[in-house]
């Protein structure tokens, strides 16, 4: 038996199969199979592992399905480390199923800076003359298998490129990396801006060093562990600064990987949410969405609700802790859109159940889908980070 069958059966072995996990399990709730539970993909696992299964597309379709939310791995009481079993079982099956064209293209984008400032021009392009309009009206994106990407594209915010630091506007408190991630520049500038402005009135030098990369999060669930881990070793490099008290990561699912490899990393709203600002009131109906990696690995989804409260006369609440994933789950819209909008869908409802007049996520991989979602039903329904929404009250 091969080391990495070895290290999968270990992880395997330690469920004690309890099944305290599956009603937390989207795909399990909304197809009651118990291969699609993580009981049942751990056992799957289990199988193969141990020489009592072969791979089968079937095999691999069950594993593939799993949204990586790890709500399982949060209601674990044995505490069985789900999402390494999965992303190694993964990594050991890399290239037996093709990746769809969408996937291959934003991890391309993802991993490479050259690209995604040629993105970032095309997309100014496309959106312009209308050509974005026809396009979709003729169901180009769909007849070149660029569907589900297409559908997530925000609108074109133009910016000024970033620089490699930018020092304390009050009195200095210290120094902190900030994580734009492979995003963040290309479709996100709103919030990396929000971000530095925050950090500055706060009295931190902020630094992004210009060799930081993707987190490797689409690598990794791809099964491609290469990638991930050189992905890593170079942010790794990139931050290698000892005065830095913090990496501060704006989208939860890139500080959910980062975590795993980069010392100090912090979410923005939990790291601000220390400080007390001086801020204008907003009259508004403000809904906290909470992003899997922000509730189920960083742990820290409470720390927006602390820090939009600050807000003088806003009205704010958060989705019930029992809302689950809404179905983005870094590439997975792009591989299983049944799934991605029945989550969808479920998401949807409950958030336009009450009068809302925004809805704050930390993860721009979730507000993309759902910005996406709420235009395709004609909602008209602001999504923002909420560090975009601190920013905009504070007074200065
Ligand atoms: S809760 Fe944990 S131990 Fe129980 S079945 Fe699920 S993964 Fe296994
Ligand atoms: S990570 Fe999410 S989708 Fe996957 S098995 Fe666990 S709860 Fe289900």
């Amino acid at each position: 038996m091969t080391n990495a069958k070895k290290e999968l059966l270990a992880i395997a072995d330690s469920c004690v199969k309890c099944g305290i996990c599956a009603p937390h399990c989207p795909t399990y709730t909304h197809t009651q199979n118990e291969n699609e539970s993580p009981r049942g993909r751990i056992a799957l696992i289990q199988a193969w592992a141990g020489g009592n299964l072969n791979v089968t597309n079937n095999l691999l379709d069950h594993i593939d399905n799993c949204l990586l939310c790890r709500a399982c791995e949060k209601a674990c009481p044995a505490v069985v480390p789900y999402a390494k079993l999965i992303d190694d079982f993964r990594a050991e099956m890399h290239n037996e199923k093709a990746a769809p064209l969408s996937v291959k293209l934003l991890k391309t984008i993802s991993e490479n800076k050259r690209v995604q400032r040629w993105a970032k021009s095309s997309l100014k392009l496309y959106q312009k003359n209308n050509l974005q309009k026809t396009a979709r009206f003729l169901h180009l994106p769909t007849l070149f298998g660029l569907g589900e990407i297409e559908r997530l594209v925000p609108n074109y915010q133009e910016s000024q490129p970033l620089q490699n630091y930018y020092p304390a506007l009050n009195e200095v408190k210290g120094d902190v990396g900030l994580f734009v991630g492979c995003m963040g520049e290309l479709l996100d500038s709103e919030t990396v801006n929000a971000a530095i402005s925050v950090l500055k009135h706060i009295g931190f030098n902020v630094y992004l060093p210009e060799t930081q990369t993707c987190c490797g999060a689409l690598a990794l669930h791809e099964g491609d562990a290469s990638t991930a881990r050189s992905l890593a070793k170079q942010n790794n490099t990139a931050f290698a600064n000892e005065n830095l008290q913090a990496i501060i990561t704006i989208a939860s699912g890139c500080g959910s990987t980062l975590k795993d490899y980069a010392p100090n990393v912090v979410d923005i709203s939990h790291f601000i949410s220390q400080f007390e600002f001086n801020l204008k009131p907003l009259v508004a109906n403000i809904c906290v969405h909470s992003p899997c990696t922000l509730k189920n690995v960083l742990k820290t989804d409470k720390s927006v609700l602390k820090l939009l409260k600050q807000i003088p006369e806003a009205n704010i609440s958060s989705l019930p802790e029992t809302q689950q994933c809404c179905g983005a789950a870094g590439s997975y819209s792009l591989r299983h859109d049944k799934m991605a909008q029945t989550l969808l869908n479920k998401l949807l409802e409950t958030s336009l159940e009450k009068p809302t007049d925004y809805l704050v996520s930390s993860n721009i991989g979730c507000a993309l889908h759902i910005a996406a979602g709420l235009r395709e039903r004609g909602k008209d329904l602001t999504i923002i980070h909420p560090i975009v929404l601190l920013a905009k009250q504070l007074v200065n």
